[in-house]
């Protein structure tokens, strides 16, 4: 291991570490208010409310099997060398709302599902029985079935005032589920964020179209809008923005009306006069402009834009450096969007296959490919920001700290698992 001779362990004279951007980003971020959301609408989004059982679960005893329903004591005896045969008094499927009493002596067809009658303590299972004679008016049992069997109690999965779900609880599948069987057509959460991506740049072509040389095909926004939709958020892409301040200005306008969060790329490198994004917004007054001490992905711009003070990132226009970057800072501060606690990338530790580089005072997320059972981690070749083909064979990005300069093969790394 190699450390870096210059003082501090930030890094590079002006450039803000990795960290303290990502804390002042989030503490910017102002969750969104929550609401009355249908359940249809309630996919993905994060609970504000802790959600109690106003009803049982489930909400009255019934069957678990389809057979009979009887008292347990008219079966104690059966067996099948001493069979016990009942009349059967009807039948009960799932949906019967009707009341049903089960005399002694007898027994009632019951379905799964459907409510236990009163007087009925067991269902024996119909593979217990001679399945019904007699065009079902009597049925043989060959097993006794002892009180309680194949009962589902009511509220024995949840009582009433259960808690079932708590606030900050994201709205999966299952819990979407759960919602339903307890009855509720509405809750209040806070929705996925929408996010907006737009892609700057007077070289930018649409994919499909003809190219020329000195243009290339635009791969950030659509990437981008994907990984927020991998993320769990919502999100749109827009038409390739040109360089021009106005055209930049005018589709951020126009964005606002519809997104939680904006994510440019492009424009915002160290300054020229052809950095578009920053210029723009520069005159705004409530984006800043800085140079993280990271690789990729050095210059990031944050702010806040239009009534609404809309969170804006403006990340570097090179793919692998918009990517690691949407990763490291844009999804956790649109989780924050929802209420919860910033949502980062699951973090390893793993052992270097090959020996690394990394310049001094940044912070290096080499691509990476990640073995997990065997805990061996391989940096892919080709680590420069445009090289999207080579951060398509990762699956990982390997963390090279600050001060480090060089690891060698076998080195222990921290590893961030990309979705
Ligand atoms: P910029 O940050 O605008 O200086 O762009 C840095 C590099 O990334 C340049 O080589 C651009 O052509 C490239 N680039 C910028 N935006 C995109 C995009 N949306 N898709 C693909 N490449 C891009
Ligand atoms: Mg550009």
């Amino acid at each position: 291991m190699t450390i870096a001779g210059h003082a501090g362990h930030t890094g590079q004279a002006g450039l803000q570490p990795v960290e303290s951007y990502l804390s002042e980003v989030l503490a910017a971020i102002r969750p969104l208010p929550p609401g009355e959301l249908g359940l249809d609408e309630a996919e993905g989004a994060v609970l504000a409310e802790d959600v109690t059982a106003a009803w049982p679960l489930p909400p009255f005893d019934n069957s678990g099997m389809d057979g009979y329903a009887v008292l347990a004591a008219d079966v104690a005896a059966a067996a099948p060398e001493r069979p016990v045969t009942l009349p059967v008094r009807g039948e009960v499927p799932a949906g019967d709302t009707r009341r049903h009493e089960l005399a002694p002596g007898t027994c009632l067809r019951i379905m799964t599902g459907a409510p236990v009658p009163s007087g009925a303590d067991a269902v024996v299972p119909v593979e217990w029985t001679d399945g019904g004679s007699a065009r079902g008016r009597q049925v043989t049992f060959t097993r006794p079935a002892g009180p309680g069997n194949a009962i589902r109690r009511a509220g024995g999965d949840a009582a009433v005032g259960d808690v079932l779900l708590r606030a900050g609880t994201r709205l999966g599948p299952v819990q979407l589920g759960l919602l339903a069987a307890a009855g509720r057509g509405t809750v209040t959460a806070r929705r996925r964020p929408r996010l907006t991506v737009m892609s700057t740049g007077n070289e930018l072509i649409e994919p499909g179209q003809p190219v020329t040389p000195g243009q290339i095909w635009e791969s950030n926004s659509r990437m981008l809008a994907a990984a927020a939709r991998q993320a769990g958020f919502r999100a749109a892409r827009l038409p390739i923005v040109p360089d021009d301040k106005q055209a930049v200005l005018a589709a951020i306008e126009d964005a606002l009306a519809s997104a939680d969060l904006l994510v440019t790329t492009g424009g915002v490198s160290m300054g020229g006069e052809h950095d578009i994004v920053k210029a723009a917004l520069h005159d705004l007054g409530t984006v800043t402009f800085r140079k993280i001490a990271m690789q990729p992905g050095m210059p990031q711009g944050f702010g806040a834009v239009g009534p609404a003070a809309t969170p804006i990132f403006t990340l570097p226009g090179n793919p692998v450096s918009a990517y690691v970057s949407f990763q490291l800072f844009v999804r956790p501060a649109a989780s924050v969007l929802q209420g919860i606690d910033p949502e980062r990338l699951a973090a390893t530790s793993a052992t270097l296959a090959a020996p690394v580089r990394s310049p001094a005072g940044r912070r290096s997320f080499l691509r990476g490919t990640l073995d997990p059972s065997a805990g061996v981690v391989a940096p892919v070749s080709g680590q420069q920001s445009h090289q999207l083909a080579s951060l398509a064979r990762a699956n990982a990005l390997i963390i090279v700290p600050e001060a480090v300069t060089e690891l060698p093969e076998g080195a222990d790394v921290d590893v961030l698992v990309l979705p």
